[in-house]
């Protein structure tokens, strides 16, 4: 999606060898009218794939997995990172090892909302090593429900995930891929 990467360009701040901090317009900030191209572009991308719900994680999935869902006319569910009094029971949950905050998470969502009649579009906004993603799956696994693709906001091709994803015959679909940080510059994934 050119409208991201250039965004990307604009605003995005590298941190260290490998994060990309995006909080003007996707972590912290939101650009509403961005989030909303590519919750279309998502639908262009995955409308053949009878999607049923949409599965992400908080808190920076749920924007663009709202605009997404919007376009789709389907649910959005988000996992949740904390226990709360009125998350405890009846629990698909999986363990997920953070990359940008390097510690484990338990991420959950309440049974009722995903089941085996489910054909689920998995989005995050980050594809790193793949640990979120891998606990998304987890939790589809257990509530017996379908994978109907991952789409992801910003992709570091460079890092494990994309490869793990493809491994497994996966369909996913990034907006934007970077394939390098170079000299303090994003540089993206060329299409062919
Ligand atoms: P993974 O689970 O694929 O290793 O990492 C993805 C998760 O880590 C995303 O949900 C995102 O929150 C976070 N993350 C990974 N890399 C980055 C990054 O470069 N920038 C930001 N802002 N978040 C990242």
């Amino acid at each position: 999606l050119k409208l991201l990467e250039e965004r990307i360009k604009k605003d995005g701040q590298l941190l260290g060898e490998e994060v990309l901090k995006v909080d003007s317009f996707l972590n912290q900030q939101i650009d509403p009218e961005l989030m909303k191209e590519m919750g279309k572009e998502f639908y262009r991308l995955f409308k053949d794939n009878n999607i049923t719900k949409i599965l992400t994680v908080e808190s920076s999935g749920i924007a663009p997995a709202l605009m997404a869902g919007y376009e789709f006319g389907v649910p959005v569910v988000f996992a949740r990172k904390h226990k709360s009094l009125t998350l405890k029971d009846h629990l698909y949950s999986a363990t997920v090892y953070s990359f940008t905050k390097q510690t484990s998470n338990e991420i959950a969502i309440s049974q009722k909302f995903l089941s085996e009649d489910d054909n689920v579009l998995l989005i995050d906004d980050f594809l790193a090593n793949g640990q979120a993603v891998k606990g998304m799956l987890e939790i589809l696994e257990q509530a017996n429900a379908s994978l109907g693709g991952v789409g992801i906001v910003i992709e570091k091709a460079f890092q494990k995930g994309r490869k793990m994803l493809d491994d497994q015959g996966i369909h996913v679909e990034s907006l934007a891929r970077i394939a390098a940080f170079e000299n303090g510059e994003v540089k993206f994934v060329e299409e062919d």
